[in-house]
């Protein structure tokens, strides 16, 4: 039985090709033998050092084997999170279930919540943003967040990092990245379409909106976003990829209506009942979530979505 030896050296970047005599095989996204926590800089020299390739069959199931291997080893992103508040943090324990490192900065001191939940705090973004890491996460508030974008010292990141956010509104930030950023710089727009109540119970079947605004094609970088958006998807939540002007004409006609309704019926003081209805019980709980977020978030919704302002003029 003819028998052929695989020798992989250090793979090449941002995509390798494994060759053996019969067959090709192209492993999508990096190669990293362990998860390195210190900056995401791996050695991948002793990844893989030899395969022996028996036949065809055995050749290829030995290389898949590999392949989900050294997948399932895929270096943990480094995320930093600008605005800590709430929602920032809601969506930390996400990012850390899934296996990557949380880095954090806000207006207040987050360094206490950080260090009992293995994250990282920094007092500014500068230092922050010295650490370098893959994805910056915006999570401040939408009327703070023209400010914070424009006061990141971008010439401390990496010229390939992705910037995101969790904004409720999708032009305004979109808008705004496009404006600001480099153009090497990743921009991927997204709306989780729940929160810390909303989702305490898990992500599963949850949806979440997003738009790769502008991410390479293959590469890094294109690898990164893809590890980045699957954090979501295997936390279960539905993925809707939409453009975030669609984003906005749904968002204002249910989003921002729900967040009025509720916040109109927080005023009335309703109260449960021995007799309460499904219908009326499904009131409270509307009061309810809408008031645990920020009356910042609701004029937010108001302000910085074309359509909503037009939605309110119904009422
Ligand atoms: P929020 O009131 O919209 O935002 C609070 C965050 O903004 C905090 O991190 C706060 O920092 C920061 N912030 C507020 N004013 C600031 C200022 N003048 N300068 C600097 N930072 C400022 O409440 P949130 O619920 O945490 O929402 C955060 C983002 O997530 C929003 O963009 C929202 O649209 C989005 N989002 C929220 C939900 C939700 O269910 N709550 C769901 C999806 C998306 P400090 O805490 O340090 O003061």
């Amino acid at each position: 039985m003819a028998s052929s030896s695989l020798r992989f050296a250090q793979p090449t970047f941002p995509n390798s090709i494994l060759k053996t005599k019969t067959n090709t095989f192209f492993v999508s996204k990096n190669v990293f033998p362990t998860p390195v926590p210190n900056k995401g800089k791996a050695s991948n020299a002793h990844a893989i050092t030899k395969l022996a390739c028996v036949n065809k069959t055995t050749e290829i199931a030995a290389c898949n084997q590999i392949i989900g291997d050294v997948n399932a080893k895929l270096t943990p992103l480094r995320i930093g999170i600008i605005g800590f508040g709430n929602f920032g943090q809601f969506i930390a324990k996400g990012l850390r279930r899934q296996g990557h490192f949380v880095l954090a900065t806000s207006r207040s001191d987050y360094s206490e919540y950080c260090k009992q939940n293995g994250m990282q705090f920094f007092r500014n973004m500068d230092a922050l943003c010295e650490e370098q890491p893959d994805v910056i996460l915006v999570c401040s508030s939408i009327l703070s967040t023209e400010n914070i974008i424009r006061s990141i010292p971008i010439n401390k990141l990496k010229p390939d990092t992705i910037f995101a956010d969790v904004l409720s509104v999708k032009q305004f930030p979109k808008n705004l990245f496009l404006e600001i950023l480099p153009p090497g710089f990743g921009i991927v727009c997204t709306h989780p379409m729940f929160g810390p109540e909303s989702g305490k119970n898990g992500w599963n079947g949850l949806p979440f909106v997003f738009e790769k605004v502008r991410v390479t094609d293959a590469g890094t970088q294109a690898e990164k976003c893809t590890q980045f958006l699957d954090i979501f998807e295997q936390e279960g939540c539905q993925m809707v990829e939409m453009t975030c002007e669609e984003h906005d004409r749904h968002a204002a006609g249910s989003q921002f209506i729900t967040h009025t309704i509720g916040r109109i019926l927080s005023h009335l003081n309703l109260e449960s009942t021995p007799i309460s209805t499904k219908g009326y019980k499904t009131l409270l709980q509307l009061t309810k979530n809408t008031v645990s977020d920020s009356f910042d978030l609701y004029y937010g919704l108001f302000m910085y979505n074309v359509n909503a302002t037009e939605q309110a003029s119904i009422f």
